[in-house]
C-alpha cells in the first residue's frame, strides 16, 4: 500500500519512517499527481495557516477535497487535525479547513501554561477492544477539540478531551504519534485504510 505523507510543511519526515515501519510504502505528497498515485494519505502536524496556504499555492487543495469526498482514507496529526476540522476557532482569517470530519476544534486550545506536554491514555470504544497498554502521546501547541458531533467516533481521551477521533475513512488526533517508538497508531489507520 502506498500511503502519502503530505510533505508542505512540517513534521512529515518521522511519518514517513514510521509507516515504512508498518509495512507500507511512504511516499512524499506535494503535487497533485503525487496525490493521485497514493492509497491513504497522513497530514502532518506542523503550522495549519502556513499548510492551508501551501495547499493553495501548489494546487493541491480541490484534489485534496475530490479525494477525500471518494473516500481516500486520511490520517491528521494536530495541525492536520486542524485542517480537516468542520469548523477552527482561534484560526487566521484565511485559514479554510477541509471539513472532512464532523469535530470543532481550538487551535493551541491547551494554552500557554501547558503548550507542550505529555499524557498516556488508553485508546479502544466499544467497537475496538481496548489496548493493553496505554499510548504515550506527545502533545505540541494542542488543539483542543470542543464538539464532535454524533457519527464520529471518539477512540481515546485526555481528561474529558477526545485526543483520537474517527468518522468514516477520516482519523484524526490532537498529539503527535510519530514521536514516539509506539506504532499503534499508525497500524490502526493503515489496517482500516
Ligand atoms: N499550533 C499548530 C497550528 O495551529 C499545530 C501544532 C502542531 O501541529 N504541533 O497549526
Amino acid at each position: 500500500m502506498k500511503v502519502g505523507v503530505l510533505a508542505l510543511q512540517g513534521a512529515f519526515a518521522r511519518h514517513a519512517d514510521v509507516l515504512a515501519d508498518v509495512g507500507t510504502t511512504p511516499i512524499e505528497v506535494r503535487t497533485p499527481e503525487q496525490l493521485l498515485g497514493v492509497d491513504a494519505l497522513v497530514m502532518p502536524g506542523g503550522e495549519s495557516t502556513t499548510m492551508s496556504m501551501l495547499l493553495d499555492i501548489t494546487q493541491l487543495r480541490r484534489p485534496l477535497v475530490e479525494r477525500i469526498a471518494d473516500g481516500l482514507p486520511v490520517f491528521g496529526t494536530c495541525a492536520g487535525m486542524i485542517l480537516l476540522a468542520s469548523s477552527v476557532a482561534d484560526g487566521r482569517s484565511d485559514q479554510e479547513s477541509l471539513a472532512a470530519i464532523d469535530i470543532d476544534v481550538r487551535r493551541n486550545g491547551y494554552g500557554r501554561q501547558i503548550d507542550s506536554f505529555e499524557a498516556d491514555f488508553a485508546v479502544g470504544n466499544e467497537g475496538l477492544s481496548d489496548w493493553e497498554l496505554p499510548f504515550h502521546g506527545v502533545f505540541i501547541r494542542a488543539p483542543v477539540v470542543e464538539r464532535v458531533g454524533d457519527s464520529v467516533e471518539i477512540l481515546a481521551r485526555v481528561d474529558e478531551s477526545p485526543v483520537l477521533c474517527r468518522q468514516g475513512q477520516v482519523m484524526v488526533a490532537s498529539f503527535h504519534p510519530e514521536l514516539t517508538d509506539d506504532r499503534r497508531i499508525h497500524e490502526l489507520f493503515v489496517e482500516a485504510a
